[in-house]
């Protein structure tokens, strides 16, 4: 078993999935006349055009009755290799070759993290995947970003604030868009626009910059140093979102697309349940996630079960890169990841409305946060996941407000790591002599970097054994 991330990425299938075997009498559900090749749920027998068709029509009910993504905007697809990323890559590629009245509207692009030095991946093993990856990219045809996650280092910090600019997104601006982009088409007659614009972008707009030595010894040591798999998981997830945006904004792509599964979600779900991320589920695992601002995250395949997935990957021979994840061969109780997501799978495995149930609970779930932040949509942020802050430090009184100062208790009697850190600014020590408030300054560093996290970041920053957030170059191992 293998997961190559929460955030875009699927468990890699174990094995094709096995064909039914029809029994003797036995039709397809839908048209009541082809043969069966998949059994979805028990009873449910559908023919290879009527699997296709619904599952065609599932990813396109979901952006259609959303209207988040307009016509002419670009989009940014997130392609981990895995099996529903790779579909969803799959599904835009035929939205955008339909005759022009299914046509998607969209203009997209992928992008590609390079994840192999934080799961501590040989070169030659990381250009040998790099490879395939190019292969894929190049056949789809969509203007690629390939990038290593060596390249947050070099990520300006304004990636750490919320963009003040606003998404579009009413309903009257989807409406106008519409129109005014189908007058467009009009007035340039019958021309294709989808191939005059993969014509006009064909080939990769960035290829991995290889990173330099320096760099990767840096991201390994920074994974190296962090205590538990449950911290690496939520560190490499936070690092790849950053990148991912950081790709978005840099080419001027508006919406980015994640090919969570409603599996993926549903194990999400719980696992952020359990890390203490309660209050931002409805951001962490909804449809769209607004919280960037400028850049919106939308997830379209999260109508689709892994099952389907496999199927549909399997049928129609979509291409997919396999790609270690950061806990393959893990354990399954070696993270909160692994745990909650074994225990969901088994659970789906006996009782199979499990998922299903899940996610609809997560449909449900409101952005709404907390009552005295309401007034300002634009209050503090954490600055890791960029939520609005759900810790108050008023709240010292209530059970929570004691945990988590408790929490920061813990994390400021952390020793501090080796001499020679860099002393903190208003230091009087002079060159060579040691400081005495070297000590004192990272512990008000750690508090201010503290103050600024969500609960849930406070808690797995506690497993980062940094001395700081922000100094990868730290280990107190
Ligand atoms: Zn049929
Ligand atoms: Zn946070």
């Amino acid at each position: 078993m293998c997961q190559a991330g929460e955030d875009y990425a699927e468990p890699a299938p174990r094995e094709p999935p096995p064909a039914p075997r029809p029994g003797r009498a036995q039709k397809c559900v839908k048209c009541k006349e082809g043969l069966p090749v998949v059994v979805i749920r028990a009873g449910d027998a559908f023919c290879r055009d009527c699997f296709k068709a619904l599952y065609v029509h599932k990813f396109r009910a979901m952006l259609g009755k959303n209207r988040l993504i307009f016509p002419g905007e670009k989009v940014l697809l997130a392609w981990s290799g895995g099996p529903s990323s790779s579909s969803m890559v799959w599904q835009v590629l035929e939205g955008l070759s339909q005759d022009s009245a299914k046509r998607l509207r969209f203009v997209p692009g992928v992008v590609y993290v390079d994840e192999g030095a934080a799961c501590g991946r040989s070169p030659e093993d990381r250009a040998k995947t790099l490879a395939e990856v190019k292969a894929v990219l190049q056949n789809v045809g969509f203007p690629w970003h390939a990038v290593a996650l060596e390249e947050v280092f070099g990520l300006p910090p304004s990636v750490l604030q919320c963009s003040a600019q606003e998404p579009a997104g009413t309903e009257g601006a989807y409406k106008s868009a519409v129109d005014s982009f189908l007058q467009q088409q009009h007035v340039l007659g019958r021309e294709q626009p989808h191939q005059s614009q993969t014509q006009a972008s064909l080939g990769p707009c960035s290829l991995a910059g290889s990173p330099t030595a320096t760099q990767t010894a840096a991201l390994c040591r920074l994974f190296d140093s962090v205590r538990t798999l449950t911290a690496k998981e939520e560190l490499l997830q936070t690092l790849r979102t950053h990148l991912i945006l950081h790709v978005a904004r840099a080419h001027g792509y508006s919406k980015v697309m994640t090919g969570d599964s409603c599996t993926r979600l549903a194990i999400k779900l719980m696992t952020n349940l359990a890390l203490g991320r309660g209050a931002f589920l409805a951001w962490d695992t909804g449809f769209s996630d607004e919280r960037h601002g400028d850049v919106v995250v939308v997830r379209p395949m999260r109508d689709h079960t892994l099952k389907e997935v496999a199927f549909y990957n399997h049928l129609f021979a979509v291409p997919s890169v396999f790609t270690p994840a950061i806990d393959t061969k893990a354990p399954e109780k070696a993270s909160i990841h692994r745990l909650m997501e074994a225990f969901i799978l088994r659970l789906q495995s006996q009782f199979p409305s499990t998922i299903s149930t899940v996610y609809r609970t997560s449909e449900k779930l409101v952005k709404a946060p907390r009552e005295d932040c309401a007034a300002s949509p634009s209050g503090p942020r954490c600055l890791l996941c960029l939520c609005t802050l759900d810790v108050d430090t008023a709240d010292s009184a209530t059970a929570f407000g004691a945990q988590t100062s408790r929490l920061s208790q813990t994390l400021l009697s952390t020793p501090p790591a080796e001499a020679g850190t860099p002393t903190g600014p208003g230091c009087m020590a002079g060159e060579g002599q040691a400081c005495c408030k070297t000590a004192c300054r990272r512990e008000d560093v750690q508090a201010q970097v503290l103050e600024q996290l969500c609960y849930g970041c406070r808690v797995n920053m506690k497993d980062l054994g940094l001395g700081h957030a922000g100094d990868p170059g730290v280990s107190d191992r």
